[in-house]
């Protein structure tokens, strides 16, 4: 594939490089914040399963004033750092994680938590929407941590076949949820963004760590009565802004040659590093398959 390829195919992962966001994630929170004005007074924000970081970028810039608002940025993965930018690497299902990023919040309660979480995708659609609602259930149980009354939660949701049991969990801590697609998210991905205004938990209820989510002994499918939740389903970014799902000339309006760039801050050890270090020397092993030999017996050779 050649340098190019992927800008030609992706207008937003083409803008992101030309504007200096990390990723092309970047479009879609401001997307999201065209929309519902999210970073209205906020001063300090969680950015959960943050990297590479085009999400705190966004924070980092938008909130506070000149960037001096307080961004907690956390990550399974290694961030390269940012300007104003206080890093966690950790998983955010995991106890340990969550006390870390409390404790940044204790006394001084974080206006906006956001989580653009996903997990590996397998394929396998029922597994990949459980984990992804794993995901959002350790932010939302974060969040009911570090939110102060009357703040605001978005996290990425995946539109499968239980998202009803999610709506209706999330409309038990804040006074408004919808559901959010912006331009910027491809109309083929089941992806869409969870944004929920107005925390406001149950009376008497006691944020607990320990005490998970996701109850088991739900059945997903019944829920009906007060339990069944209908969200409203907004799009959003304006309607003369990129479609995420078209391919876009090169050539600039202006008439200007295209000139290709580099990605702002490429991934820092991502899982396929040897595999490029091994490319570079040519002693990365190729898949051949023989025309008479069978698939079984295929060989690796290197290239
Ligand atoms: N919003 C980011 C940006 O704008 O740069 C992109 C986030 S990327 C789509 C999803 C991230 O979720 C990955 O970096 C991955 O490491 C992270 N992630 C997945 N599971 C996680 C977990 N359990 N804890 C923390 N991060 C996790």
């Amino acid at each position: 594939m050649g340098r190019t390829s992927k800008d030609k195919r992706d207008v937003y992962y083409r803008l992101a490089k030309e504007n200096g966001w990390r990723a092309r994630s970047a479009f879609k929170l401001l997307q999201l914040d065209e929309e519902f004005q999210l970073f209205q007074g906020v001063t300090r924000a969680v950015d959960l399963c943050a990297a590479p970081g085009s999400w705190s970028q966004v924070l980092s810039q938008k909130i506070g004033g000149q960037g001096s608002g307080h961004v907690v940025a956390v990550d399974l993965q290694a961030m390269a750092p940012l300007p104003g930018v206080l890093q966690i690497q950790g998983d955010i299902t995991q106890l340990s994680t969550a006390k870390e990023i409390i404790q940044h919040f204790e006394g001084c309660p974080a206006d906006l938590v956001v989580c653009d979480g996903a997990p590996d995708v397998t394929g396998l659609h029922d597994v990949d929407e459980y984990m992804q609602a794993q995901l959002l259930l350790a932010a939302l149980n974060i969040a009911t941590h570090v939110l102060k009354p009357g703040g605001c939660f978005v996290a990425k949701i995946f539109r499968g076949r239980d998202v009803t049991l999610i709506y209706s969990q999330l409309r038990v801590f804040f006074s408004s949820v919808l559901c959010a697609k912006p331009r910027s998210s491809r109309n083929s991905s089941i992806e869409a963004f969870a944004v929920c205004k107005g925390y406001d938990p149950p009376e008497g209820f006691l944020p607990d760590l320990t005490k998970p989510l996701l109850d088991h002994s739900y059945d997903f499918n019944q829920l009906d009565g007060p339990t069944r939740i209908i969200v409203p389903f907004v799009t959003c970014g304006d309607l003369s802004a990129y479609d995420s799902d078209r391919s876009y000339p090169l050539d600039l309006e202006d008439g200007s040659e295209y000139k290709y760039t580099p990605p702002t801050q490429p991934p820092i050890s991502p899982p396929y590093q040897e595999a490029c270090a091994l490319k570079k020397k040519g002693q990365l092993a190729k898949e051949i398959c023989p025309q008479d030999c069978p698939m079984s017996t295929v060989d690796l050779l290197p290239q």
